[in-house]
């Protein structure tokens, strides 16, 4: 259902972060993307929404070429593409229930959205993922008065009341404690198999990706090095993808070691600006 060629991005920094990407994502798979730290990963799922423009290649999203839409094309398209943000990109002074709403105005036109008048059947929509997400009872709460992993349960009942039929989450657990982000990754997947959802996960945690995750698209250098079984991440395999390191003292080949993954919490107050302009790129 998503089907990325020979894509390349470079920034106007000259920076190449993607040279010649190309995988599918079958209707309802959900693949998760792994690489170290500038590897593209970030770039790659920002393409195919166009938060980021690909400088060649093209993306498909069913029949529709991502790639070759105009504004108000893509304007359309962006409906069918949810995205979970690792800094959650809320607005902290709304309601969770504001919030979720935010996520239809894509559907909405410009004066209902402007003085949020959102239809009854989209309130219903927002209740019913509320619950589903084990939030009812934070409906009216605003979103800065909720922990972490309340506030990514809003993130991801926001992107599902678009109704969208391709997921793309940025690192959803690197604000998060070890525990919540289990949660938060059993709940993204079960998600995506109830609503056969293809989705397309950015994470740098590999036991919390084997874990939950079973294709693994592995990028290096903007050129994907591995794309295979979640099982196949040997630690041959993961030195190719992040280079030398002794893989066997640590997680992935050897089973579950994600208690031992520190949160990556805090610290990322750098990127929240920029995520908060995606947010609204998005929603727009
Ligand atoms: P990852 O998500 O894997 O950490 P990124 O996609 O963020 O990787 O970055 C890939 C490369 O592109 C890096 O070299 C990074 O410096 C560069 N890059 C990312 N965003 C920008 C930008 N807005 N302008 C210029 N270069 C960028």
């Amino acid at each position: 259902m998503l089907r990325i060629e020979a894509l390349h991005k470079r920034y106007k920094t000259g920076d190449a972060a993607l040279r010649g990407v190309s995988f599918s994502v079958a209707s309802g798979e959900i693949i998760g993307l792994i690489g170290p730290s500038g590897a593209g990963k970030s770039t790659l799922i920002r393409c195919v929404n166009r938060l980021v423009e690909p400088t060649s290649g093209k993306i498909f999203l069913g029949d529709v070429e991502l790639t070759a839409l105009n504004k108000t094309a893509l304007r359309q398209a962006r409906r069918r593409i949810g995205m979970i943000f690792q800094e959650y990109a809320l607005v902290e002074r709304l309601t969770v229930m504001e919030n979720v709403l935010s996520g239809r105005l894509g559907y909405t036109g410009f004066w209902a959205s402007y003085f949020r008048r959102f239809p009854q059947a989209d309130i219903e929509r927002a209740f019913a993922v509320l619950e589903r997400v084990g939030l009812l009872d934070h409906v009216d709460k605003r979103a800065d008065a909720l922990s972490g992993g309340q506030r990514q349960r809003v993130g991801i009942a926001r992107a599902l009341v678009q109704e969208p039929e391709l997921l793309l989450v940025d690192e959803p657990t690197a604000s998060l404690d070890p525990k919540t982000s289990r949660q938060v990754m059993r709940l993204i997947t079960e998600l995506c198999a109830e609503r056969r959802l293809a989705a397309i996960v950015n994470i740098h945690d590999v036991a919390l990706a084997q874990m939950f995750l079973p294709r693994i698209v592995g990028l290096r250098a903007g050129e994907i090095v591995y794309d295979g079984p979640a099982s196949g991440l040997t630690p041959e395999v993961l030195t190719r993808i992040y280079g030398e390191e002794d893989w066997s003292k640590t997680s992935a080949a050897s089973g579950d070691a994600a208690d031992e993954e520190p949160a990556h919490a805090h610290g990322h107050h750098a990127h929240d600006h920029h995520h908060d302009r995606d947010m609204s790129a998005a929603v727009r």
